[in-house]
């Protein structure tokens, strides 16, 4: 799993993949995708505030928690 930062023009609101909360996207948006380049979701602007590391240590949570045991 990676994330990338992007641009975007669109004013909507989106899903934080990590909080869950609601919340609208900014000029920039972080987006985590698959190594496949398959997107997952948007990280919201308070969870990227926390740092990419600790973004990095939610992401394995949850590529955990979606992997079927
Ligand atoms: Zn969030």
């Amino acid at each position: 799993m990676q994330f990338a930062i992007e641009c975007n023009t669109l004013k909507k609101q989106q899903m934080c993949l990590i909080c869950h909360h609601p919340f609208q996207m900014g000029a920039a948006r972080l987006v985590v995708c698959s190594n496949q380049g398959d997107s997952y979701g948007d990280v919201c602007p308070e969870c990227i505030s926390r740092g990419g590391s600790w973004i990095g240590s939610q992401l394995r949570q949850i590529q955990d928690a979606m992997i079927p045991n």
